[in-house]
């Protein structure tokens, strides 16, 4: 079950709230600071999944909770704002916050997007640990939970792309990285190993586009 976190000063729009998450299945804790919920989500082994997050609080702005929060979670919250110019510093400053509502608000409303939230992230999260997964020990990389059989090279250039994906990597970024000592690297022996590496993916899965090719600039892992 899902445990959301609810931020709120006001104990009458918190208790709203409360009854919409449990009407939707998911559990909640209620606190009335700031410094509370920072606590509270940074704490090692939290139970929290989300955090609604209300702007206006007696100690500390939402703000400054979401910046603190996101210092050591990636945990995602919603806003709830009170006034228009507050929308513009959640949607211009970036700080960090996966969606807001403005009062008064539905608290159905509030729990739904919470739950498509929830969703979304699990399904991102579901993504990047069945993907690719590289075990720095063994040297050796899993790909949808199988082993790949890879060359020294192979494997480096892969691990590269795997460590930050959607960045895009020029061939001679590649070569600098994977081919580091390696005498007179051709642009050409960059795209033999991506070639060989693709048909070693598609050997698990045939439709594999995990390794995607931009066109004159280089090469990236699909993220
Ligand atoms: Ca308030």
């Amino acid at each position: 079950m899902p445990h959301v976190l609810i931020v709120e000063d006001e104990p009458a729009i918190a208790a709203t709230l409360m009854y919409a998450c449990k009407e939707a299945g998911i559990a909640s804790t209620h606190c009335l600071l700031g410094q509370e919920a920072v606590l509270a989500a940074c704490k090692p082994n939290n139970p929290f999944n989300f955090v609604i997050l209300d702007v206006g609080l007696p100690d500390m702005t939402g703000f400054d909770v979401c910046k603190k929060i996101r210092e050591t979670s990636s945990i995602p919250i919603l806003f709830l704002t009170a006034r228009n110019h507050e929308i513009d510093r959640i949607v211009g400053l970036e700080i960090g916050a996966d969606d807001y509502v403005t009062k008064p608000f539905s608290p159905r409303e509030v729990v739904a997007r919470v739950k498509a939230i929830l969703r979304r992230t699990e399904i991102q999260s579901h993504k990047n640990a069945s993907t690719f997964e590289v075990d720095e020990i063994a040297n050796r990389i899993q790909y949808l939970g199988q082993y790949l059989e890879l060359t020294r090279y192979e494997f480096l250039l892969l691990k590269t792309l795997v460590q930050y994906p959607k960045r895009v990597y020029s061939r001679n970024q590649l070569m600098d990285i994977v081919w580091a000592n390696a005498e007179n690297t051709l642009e050409r022996t960059v795209d033999a190993h991506i070639k060989t590496l693709r048909a070693k993916l598609r050997s698990i899965d045939t439709s594999s586009e995990a390794i995607i090719t931009h066109r004159g600039m280089g090469y990236s892992l699909l993220a």
